[in-house]
């Protein structure tokens, strides 16, 4: 399939009678316990990306802009993941809406494009990546190796951007209907200090990373603890619910003014999501990586579930069976589709606060 952009407005659920941002006018329910299709709830469409292609750079989907100012270069990410619309709709909004830095310089990127056009509110999980997972292949030995595909030929453009950032937030969106938005700090504390000041979403996570290979914000100086650099990974919510995208915009808009980036009163005016009481920091264990496409869970399982006991049998994956490790042992994004061998199916962490 050719890389034409989407049409301007793609809705799985009746035509929209309204937009604002990318949401179409049907509303969408949002109870955790229903068994919700796409076609049932759907109602973010992918924005029309086409005036966003010529970024200035040289690198279509990528827009740098100067201050001229000295200062750090901070660099917001959209698409990683091609379906997940709600970081193209915030970042659509502050184009619209000319964000410039005070200092510094300011990167906005929409990165895996070429699945992005893919997208087919009909197979919305299709469009995630064309080739290969773009989050899993940030290591040198696998990004510098003679090794093609349309994810790394993107990522080879994007990174020069991506190491020249100071600062990076990077943005996603989970499986799980009405799952709530969580901050990935990566596999070090270094970053949760910023996670916390930014002070959404609630939940922070410092994990374990993923066996099948190294996401952006674990390359480089981002995973040094003796590197000043900073990223941040934060799941806005569900696919394609609506929600999703005020929270990128919140968490966007949070970031730059903690950054000092954009003028803090002109951010605080475009807030969309009350913060949460208090942030509890996560930490997770262990990953269970699943060993074949057998790998079940044996009891139904959502995101942030907390199970009381440890020894509680978990899952089961052709044999071999997965219990709680610890009591109060928390599900970070539980798999709910079916799986393949080397995938991570769930993390498993407890709460530090
Ligand atoms: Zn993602």
């Amino acid at each position: 399939m050719g890389p034409s952009p989407p049409p301007a407005s793609v809705s799985p659920v009746a035509p929209a009678t309204t937009t604002r941002d990318g949401v179409a006018g049907t509303p969408a329910a949002t109870t955790r316990t229903s068994t919700r299709t796409l076609t049932q709830t759907s109602s973010l469409v992918p924005p029309d990306l086409r005036p966003w292609r010529d970024g200035g750079t040289g690198v279509d989907y990528v827009h740098l802009r100067d201050s001229g100012v000295p200062g750090p270069t901070v660099m917001l990410q959209a698409l990683t993941h091609g379906n997940e619309l709600c970081g193209a709709v915030a970042l659509d909004w502050l184009l619209r809406h000319d964000v410039r830095p005070l200092f510094g310089r300011l990167v906005l990127a929409f990165a895996n494009m070429d699945a992005f056009h893919r997208f087919d509110a009909a197979q919305p999980f299709a469009s995630r990546y064309v080739d290969e997972d773009l989050n899993r292949v940030w290591d040198d030995a696998v990004l510098l190796s003679p090794r093609d595909s349309v994810e790394l030929r993107r990522a080879r453009e994007l990174r020069p951007f991506i190491d020249s950032a100071d600062r990076l937030l990077d943005l996603h969106s989970m499986q799980e209907p009405g799952a709530p938005a969580l901050t990935i700090c990566g596999m070090t504390d270094k970053s949760v200090a910023l996670a916390r000041a930014i002070g959404q979403p609630g939940t922070l996570l410092v994990d374990t990373g993923h066996a099948a290979g190294l996401r952006l914000i674990d390359r480089g100086g981002f995973a040094d603890p003796r590197s000043p650099r900073q990223a941040l990974l934060v799941e806005c919510g569900a696919h394609w619910e609506p929600p999703s995208a005020d929270m990128a915009l919140d968490v966007c808009l949070r970031f730059l003014s903690q950054l000092g980036v954009v003028e803090a009163g002109w951010a605080a005016a475009h807030l969309r999501c009350p913060l949460p009481d208090r942030q509890r920091l996560v930490r997770v264990g262990q990953g269970l990586t699943a060993r074949s496409a057998s790998f079940r869970f044996v009891l139904p399982v959502h995101h942030l579930m907390e199970i009381p006991q440890a020894g509680t049998l978990l899952a089961e994956d052709n044999g071999h069976q997965w219990r709680t490790p610890h009591d109060h042992c928390v599900l970070i994004m539980p798999m709910l589709r079916p799986g393949r061998a080397g995938q991570t199916m769930v993390r498993l962490g407890r709460y530090e606060d």
